[in-house]
């Protein structure tokens, strides 16, 4: 009994001391801003920009919400308003970030387009963050395309230096998207049977993947690190993500802000594939650690019954 307190003692002291934490902790990051949605009404885009801040607050986590600029421009009349929505998020203390102006995929398109699209994706989001004394900081590359030969890797890295941005990878990858469009046709078809199932089916799913993706960084670097979770702009998540914050505090997450996230020296880790591959971080470093295949077997797949109901696959 003594031997053990002392070596509880040990542990505890040696926690402490290097600052490893003892609890688990996500950031939460959302793409596609102000919305993504079969539906673009107004009222749809206040319903989802709300339920999100609402949510943010609920658990203070600092989500942050990573910016299309194009999309305020896609129906005049509504600019206006989309405009207003991103001013809602950072005068509730969230951060946004740039992740384009169109939604570009770095594979098919040269640096210069897509550098000048990152530039135009920056102006209204940089100046709503300023008049709220908040930063703007963060990329998120459009379908985690990093650059498909070594030479656009590179090139991307020294552009988003020499702009003051830092890249915002992200670990627990996953299929919200399949989802939140399950979702969106269940909503707008009136079925709502099916949107119950699938909504019964999110949670469950993102819990499995953030476990999943856990793992796979006990298997990098023998603990856990900041996980950095990848969900969009939709109405599942408006309608979920209290229901999924919940069960990643069950889960023994706490809420980073991406900032402090990546302080984590993991994510130093090498990163380059040059590959035309839209994949988690961990499994970025993982192919540069030369990490066997079993490494990536047992990924939690979308139900069969979504992708098929919405004739799209992972
Ligand atoms: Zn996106």
């Amino acid at each position: 009994m003594i031997v053990q307190t002392y070596y509880l003692l040990i542990l505890s002291t040696f926690i402490s001391l290097t600052g490893i934490a003892q609890s688990k902790s996500i950031c939460i990051t959302i793409d596609d801003l102000p919305l993504i949605s079969t539906d673009n009404t107004n009222q749809n885009q206040q319903y989802v920009i709300d339920r999100l801040i609402a949510h943010g607050k609920q658990f203070q986590a600092p989500i942050i919400g990573f910016v299309n600029e194009s999309k305020l421009y896609k129906e005049p009349s509504k600019t206006n308003f989309r405009i207003s929505m991103l001013e809602k998020w950072v005068s509730n203390g969230f951060e946004l970030g740039n992740h384009g102006y169109s939604h570009l995929n770095y594979d098919k398109v040269d640096t210069t387009t897509y550098f000048n699209d990152i530039l135009l994706g920056e102006k209204i989001s940089k100046k709503l963050s300023k008049k709220h004394n908040l930063p703007f900081r963060f990329y998120r590359h459009p379908f985690l395309h990093a650059g498909d030969t070594p030479e656009k890797e590179v090139a991307l890295e020294n552009f988003l230096e020499r702009n003051n941005y830092r890249e915002a990878p992200v670990t627990v990858d996953n299929s919200d998207w399949i989802f939140a469009r399950a979702y969106d046709k269940a909503i707008d078809s009136k079925d709502e049977e099916m949107r119950i199932k699938i909504a019964e089916a999110y949670v469950p799913y993102m819990i499995s993947k953030t476990i999943f993706y856990e793992k796979n960084a006990q298997a990098l670097f023998n603990r856990d690190i900041p996980q950095i979770l990848l969900i969009h702009a939709n109405r599942i998540n408006a309608d979920l993500l209290d229901n999924l914050m919940e069960q990643l505090l069950q889960e023994g997450y706490s809420f980073a802000p991406l900032d402090q996230a990546l302080k984590d020296p993991a994510y130093q880790s090498n990163d380059h594939i040059a590959k035309p591959w839209g994949i988690s971080w961990l499994q970025r470093w993982a192919k540069n650690k030369k990490m066997s295949s079993d490494f990536y077997e047992g990924e939690p797949a979308c139900p069969k019954f979504i992708q098929e109901y919405t004739g799209l696959t992972e």
